[in-house]
């Protein structure tokens, strides 16, 4: 069966703070007094029930990564990335484990054409009632180039990508390794931002899935949707020559980054 869509709820997205008056520059998550319905707090990373549930038979929570109005995991120190993935993570598997989800998914959208809505840095952990998400992908969308392979993590470039061009994926066998996760992804970004397309890419997400006894780490960086994929569900990929360069390239910085 083909991939089936979740169901938008119009009228609670009308409430959602870019749809309604606010004064110039407000923002909801830096308004922390005002968090209600907070799930866990640690320093200033706060897990939260999503105020504007869009989705019907979801539960949508947000992880505020940080009291930083303009963060994310670009700009923070090493240290300061391990505690937003950590916690991040924690939240995550609590909502796994509670079972009362088909599928739990966490990702987080940066930039304008990310699909985000709000500017200040935050994961999205979402309890899926009746889906299943690992339906509409494979492990084969996680292969691909190898930029590095050690014992603690496994990362490549998807030569099967589920929309393209590039998708980095890191893979940890073991929670353990979070760290590891966090680090890579931290050195990735910013090479995404500042060096990929000459500092001209804006945009990007991270999504996280466990399966096959792994968790992973999906990066894609992200622009103006293709045609072939919001017609025909074709993505495309870089040739061969040109994802041999741009691992070499993350595998520089990694190393460079030890
Ligand atoms: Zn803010």
């Amino acid at each position: 069966m083909a991939n089936q869509p979740l169901v938008f709820d119009y009228q609670a997205a009308q409430g959602k703070p870019e749809n309604i008056r606010h004064p110039e520059g407000y923002c909801p998550f830096c308004d922390v007094e005002h968090l209600t319905n907070i799930l866990a707090q640690d320093d200033d990373r706060i897990w939260l029930v999503n105020k504007f549930r869009t989705l019907e038979d979801t539960f949508q929570t947000v992880v505020i990564e940080s009291s930083d109005h303009l963060g994310g995991p670009s700009t923070y120190s090493v240290e300061q990335n391990r505690q937003v993935f950590e916690f991040a993570f924690k939240c995550w598997h609590q909502m796994i484990v509670s079972n009362k989800y088909q599928s739990t998914i966490m990702y987080k959208n940066y930039g304008p054409l990310s699909g985000g809505s709000l500017r200040h840095p935050h994961f999205q952990i979402v309890g899926l009632d009746n889906y299943d998400v690992y339906q509409n992908i494979d492990i084969s969308n996680f292969t691909g180039v190898e930029v590095i392979h050690d014992e603690c993590c496994e990362i490549t470039l998807s030569t099967q990508p589920i929309i393209g061009f590039v998708e980095i994926n890191i893979a940890i066998d073991e929670v353990g390794h979070i760290d590891d996760l966090a680090d890579a992804v931290q050195v990735i970004v910013k090479y995404l931002l500042n060096d990929y397309m000459g500092g001209r890419l804006s945009s990007y997400n991270l999504f996280f899935y466990e399966m096959a006894n792994k968790f992973y780490c999906k990066i894609v960086p992200r622009y103006a949707t293709s045609p072939y994929f919001v017609g025909y569900k074709i993505a495309q990929v870089q040739n061969e020559g040109r994802l041999e360069k741009i691992a070499a390239d993350i595998s520089e910085r990694l190393s460079a980054n030890q």
